[in-house]
């Protein structure tokens, strides 16, 4: 017993170390896997917070759906675009439009991606290149939807299929003319002063192809010239002065009188071609439409940091109506009187799109029956160096 004593007592002792020792391997055990757990939680939330980032970030608007094209998330640039979103929402309610809602629910029902163009009345009438992402995560169903703006894109596309549609009709016209006057032409038995007509009106017709197909190309030329640093320099005071001279034997036999009016040279950044266009699309404008008796007036001066050019005249006038449509390319107030007088219905919008593409401006302002002026500014240029 004496012996069996210590013996058990030391039992005992190493059982209750071997107890320690496991308890402490079990705690340290359960640390380690608290720390574990702690340590993939925290990534977890990294990640979920670079997610959130990236989305916030995407330089389009983002929209993350749920399985019946409900809102879960939006991000910034969604939100800036379509501030009426709020979570839960259906895409139909949200945008109501038939086309985005029917597609977007295809691609999650099929987990196809899909890629279209809508027209979204939400926020203005703008057209959006969309894109649809569905995916599945842990049995869920989602998708990404991205739209991106292009409205500029789009709109620029429509007018250049309506001005492609316009140029045919404007040329056709003078074409058809022309057919009819030859064909008349060729019947030996026309009188002699008929054919001196058809002969003239058939001139008409051709000068009238050449003004538009020149317009046309000069339209074009700054076009495919747009956005290229203005390196030249002109003297609108100059090109008014030629002008003047030149249109003067059009002006006396219209009965129109061309008074100038500059102080100095005033230059801009226009090439010279530019500068003699405005000033000549304005002045001669003057005379084909202010009628016999008046007077215009081409007006340049240097006011501040601009040139302003005004042609002025005290003719017929343009009725209200049609004022604010006048830099339309083809617009015409007096369609007919355009057209006899040689109008390609583009001298305006030539006028407007050369002063714009140097930060300028162009006006007009009318009263009918009291006459008409258009107000061309111009940021000025330094004179050129001397030689
Ligand atoms: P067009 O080649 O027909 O002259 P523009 O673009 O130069 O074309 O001018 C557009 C229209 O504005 C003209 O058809 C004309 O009806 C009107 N208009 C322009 N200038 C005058 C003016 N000084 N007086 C009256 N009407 C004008």
């Amino acid at each position: 017993m004496d012996i069996a004593l210590p013996a058990i007592a030391v039992l005992a002792l190493v059982a209750a170390a071997a107890l320690l020792v496991a308890l402490r391997r079990a705690r340290a055990g359960a640390d380690e896997a608290r720390a574990a757990i702690a340590r993939s939680a925290a990534a977890a939330a990294a990640a979920e917070r670079r997610r959130a980032e990236t989305l916030a970030d995407l330089p389009f608007a983002a929209l993350r759906l749920d399985r019946d094209a409900r809102l879960i998330e939006a991000n910034r640039l969604g939100m800036e675009r379509f501030p009426f979103l709020a979570p839960r929402m259906g895409i139909l309610e949200a945008f109501s439009e038939h086309e985005l809602a029917g597609r977007v629910q295809e691609s999650l029902d099929a987990l196809a991606p899909a890629r279209f163009e809508v027209r979204l009345f939400a926020e203005g009438r703008r057209t959006y290149r969309v894109a649809v992402q569905p995916y599945e995560v842990g049995g869920t169903r989602e998708a990404l939807v991205f739209l991106t703006d292009a409205s500029e894109a789009a709109d620029y596309q429509e007018l250049r299929s309506q001005f492609v549609a316009n140029v045919s009709h404007e040329l056709r016209t003078p074409i058809t003319g022309l057919r009819g006057l030859l064909e008349a032409l060729g019947d030996p038995a026309m009188d002699a002063p008929t054919r001196a007509d058809f002969l003239a009106r058939a001139s008409h017709e051709t000068e009238r192809l050449e003004a538009l197909i020149t317009d046309i190309l000069f339209l074009s030329e700054l076009e495919a010239t747009h956005g290229e640093p203005a390196t030249s320099r002109s003297d609108l005071a100059a090109a008014a002065a030629d002008t003047a001279e030149e249109l003067a034997a059009v002006a006396a036999e219209q009965r129109v009188t061309v008074v100038l009016d500059a102080a100095g040279p005033a230059w801009t950044p226009l090439t010279d071609r530019m500068a003699r266009t405005v000033v000549r699309n304005l002045v001669e404008n003057a005379i084909k439409y202010a009628g016999p008796g008046a007077t215009a007036t081409a007006a340049v001066r240097r006011e501040g940091a601009t040139v302003v050019l005004r042609v002025s005249d005290d003719g017929a006038g343009i009725p209200e109506r049609h004022l604010p449509h006048v830099f339309e390319r083809f617009y015409r107030a007096d369609p007919s009187r355009s057209k006899r007088m040689g109008g390609t219905g583009l001298g305006l919008s030539i006028v407007k799109h050369i002063a714009e593409r140097f930060g300028g401006t162009a006006e007009a302002s009318s009263q009918e029956g009291f006459g008409t002026t258009v107000t061309v500014s111009i940021p000025a240029a330094d004179a050129p160096a001397g030689p």
